[in-house]
């Protein structure tokens, strides 16, 4: 699991993991969020460290220069303005250096228990082959769900639905042989269609 997902109760926590997240292996940002929080576990710790030593921190992520910025910048503002808190309020997370709506919703529901559904590219496409939604971004794609799935259930779908994306449902290749939720993939309804010859009957393509 991604170490932004194992720092419930942490909204720091989950924002430094997310950001640091951006272009890396989820193992790489495991480890390096854990040894950058190990040494600063607060907006004030982070906000006056070093900024050699935080990039020295985090050099194996991708980014590592402007991610020190960016979380040395946010750090500033929580400590100043925040009382050293992340908000709770979608608009008002945005607004911070760094942080776009996937990280807002992260920070929402795996820090502080929010209903809301960080949507990133696995995600977006595992939705899109199920045909859950019909969308061509991942923002729009969050939107798009938030409209179809019952609201005590939007704390599952990153979880369940990266995993799903990471190992069975993979951009190239995905593996729907032994897919578990092949039965409800419309992806599989529109091949078994083709195969029948049903598709070019009906004209469906
Ligand atoms: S059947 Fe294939 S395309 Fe559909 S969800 Fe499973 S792996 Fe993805």
């Amino acid at each position: 699991m991604p170490a932004f997902r194992d720092r419930g109760a942490d909204p720091f926590g989950v924002m430094v993991s997310t950001v640091l997240s951006q272009r890396t292996r989820d193992e790489v940002t495991e480890r390096v969020a854990g040894r950058l929080l190990a040494v600063y576990p607060t907006a004030s710790a982070l906000a006056t460290a070093p900024r050699d030593r935080v990039v020295g921190l985090i050099r194996e992520v991708g980014l590592a220069e402007s991610k020190a910025n960016g979380l040395q910048a946010t750090a500033g503002i929580l400590a100043k303005d925040y009382c050293g808190k992340l908000p709770r309020v979608e608009s008002e997370l945005i607004q911070l250096p760094l942080i776009g709506r996937k990280t807002a919703k992260a920070i929402l529901v795996f820090g502080y228990g929010i209903p809301a559904i960080p949507t990133d590219i696995h995600i977006h496409r595992v939705a899109n082959r199920l045909g859950v939604v019909t969308t061509k971004s991942a923002e729009e794609t969050s939107l798009a769900l938030e409209k179809v799935v019952p609201k005590k259930y939007w704390h599952l779908l990153n979880p369940a639905l990266v995993q799903h994306g990471q190992n069975i449902c993979t951009a190239l290749n995905p593996k729907c042989a032994g897919c578990p939720i092949r039965n409800h993939c419309s992806r599989i309804g529109v091949q078994q269609h083709m195969y029948s010859g049903t598709i070019r009957k009906s004209g469906w393509l």
